[in-house]
């Protein structure tokens, strides 16, 4: 099978419970299976309390499924030990959330050169050449040598989209990343969301409370209650 055909993230009859063991054990999903291609473009929405931030976090590779299957570009996650998690979510998942975790101090740059220097111990030209290109795709060229605690919460969102993409990661999720910007910053940061997916093939999972950010995407998938309810393709996807 040629390589593109291959599901970016495919999620096979997912359950979640917490509290496993002890006399509280409560299912927060109940069989999930879901598929996103490369360069698909999806929301997730559904109530507070519905799972999403859950079923994100098994996504991310940061917490495990208590059953089912979870394929991430064809690999399949549920005897990789914790260190083959970590490899695998910093080469193939990028985070974007609400509140952007940028390292205050650091400039616009740093902050987008913090993955790669994670991986590789000291800063080199491939890294800053990397977050230049970086910064400019995401229109922060003049501000990238700002601190991140001097800019606005619409360009951090910005430079943590950029760092995201950092590792060109196959797969970025994102929880509420517009949650916290006035209607015009939320805007143009889910634009440029859209502008990256389209122009590098990165596939996106957005959670948004913001029914408006959603109808702009491809797909919809609504989680209710621990359960897919919907899961909508936009008309331009249908075809395919
Ligand atoms: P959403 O992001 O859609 O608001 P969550 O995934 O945060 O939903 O939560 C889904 C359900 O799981 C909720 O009932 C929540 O109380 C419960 N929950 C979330 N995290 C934990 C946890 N660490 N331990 C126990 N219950 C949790
Ligand atoms: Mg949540």
């Amino acid at each position: 099978m040629a390589e593109s055909l291959i599901p970016v993230l495919q999620l096979d009859n997912i359950h979640k419970s917490y509290g496993t063991g002890s006399a509280v054990e409560v299912e927060v999903l109940h069989g999930i299976s879901l598929q996103l291609q490369r360069g698909e473009f999806a929301a997730l929405i559904g109530p507070s309390g519905s799972g999403k931030s859950t079923l994100l976090n098994l996504i991310g590779l940061l917490d495990r499924p208590s059953q089912g299957q979870l394929l991430i570009d064809g690999e399949a996650t549920g005897r990789l030990d914790d260190s083959a998690l970590t490899r695998l979510r910093g080469r193939r998942i990028g985070f974007v959330f609400q509140h952007h975790h940028l390292i205050p101090a650091f400039t616009a740059l740093e902050n987008v050169m913090m993955p790669l220097l994670v991986e590789r111990g000291r800063p080199d030209d491939e890294m800053r050449e990397r977050a230049t290109m970086l910064l400019e795709q995401v229109g922060l060229s003049p501000q990238r040598n700002n601190k991140a605690n001097q800019m606005s919460g619409g360009q951090q969102q910005r430079v943590a989209i950029a760092r995201a993409l950092t590792m060109r990661p196959s797969l970025v999720l994102a929880d509420e990343p517009t949650g916290n910007l006035d209607t015009k910053s939320a805007d143009s940061v889910f634009a440029l969301m859209r502008e990256v997916s389209a122009s590098d093939q990165t596939t996106f999972l957005i959670v948004t409370h913001d029914a408006r950010l959603a109808a702009r995407c491809d797909r919809i998938i609504e989680l209710v209650d621990g359960s897919i309810v919907s899961d909508t393709q936009a008309p331009k996807f249908s075809g395919i």
